[in-house]
């Protein structure tokens, strides 16, 4: 059973791997970013609630995704395995994963870390082109990153083994060192 969660900061690299890895051992590739950017162009509540956080670089309130992730990891389709992309985000929503996989009976799982010098992921970034994508809303994502997400390496470390992977590689060069350390 495989059930990974991905850490790093926006442009770390985390949709591509996820994505890839996702695909080849065919498991359940759960991105809150990817669940809210459908909703925000479907205009459901959920994306009319968190349009302006996205918009900003601001992270929507935890209760939302938090309500998102029980949903989908309820659902028939993770039991063969997940992997989690995006969250969580905060050292709160940590505790709630935490908390919902002791109830579901989800043990195992592994926690990556993909690390990346900032100005390489300033780059990426920008070259990505998505809409949140302009220089200031980068700016503020990654100072997001660091004081709500980036504490979650020592909560993860603290609790199992993290992963630590050089994601300045080729996609396939980083591909490669994850099937190797997931699989081991
Ligand atoms: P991503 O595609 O992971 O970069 O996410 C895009 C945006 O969606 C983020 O900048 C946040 O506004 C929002 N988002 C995605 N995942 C989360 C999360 N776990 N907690 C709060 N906001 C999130």
């Amino acid at each position: 059973m495989t059930r990974v969660i991905f850490l790093g900061p926006p442009g770390a690299g985390k949709g591509t791997q996820a994505k890839t890895l996702a695909d080849n051992w065919n498991i359940a590739h759960i991105s809150t970013g990817d669940i809210l950017r459908q909703a925000l162009k479907e205009q459901t509540p959920l994306g009319v609630k968190a349009q302006g956080y996205m918009d900003k670089g601001e992270l929507v309130p935890d209760q939302l995704v938090q309500e998102m992730v029980q949903e989908r990891l309820s659902q028939p389709d993770t039991q063969s395995g997940w992997i989690l992309d995006g969250f969580p985000r905060t050292v709160n929503q940590a505790v709630f994963l935490e908390e919902l996989l002791q109830k579901l009976n989800q043990h195992g799982e592994k926690v990556v870390n993909l690390e990346v010098p900032d100005e390489i992921l300033i780059a990426r970034l920008l070259q990505r082109g998505r809409k949140d994508d302009t220089e200031e809303v980068i700016r503020r994502r990654l100072e997001v990153y660091r004081s709500e997400t980036a504490p979650l390496i020592d909560f993860y470390s603290s609790r199992q083994t993290l992963l630590n992977v050089n994601g300045d590689q080729s996609p396939e060069e980083v591909t490669g060192e994850l099937h190797k350390l997931i699989a081991a």
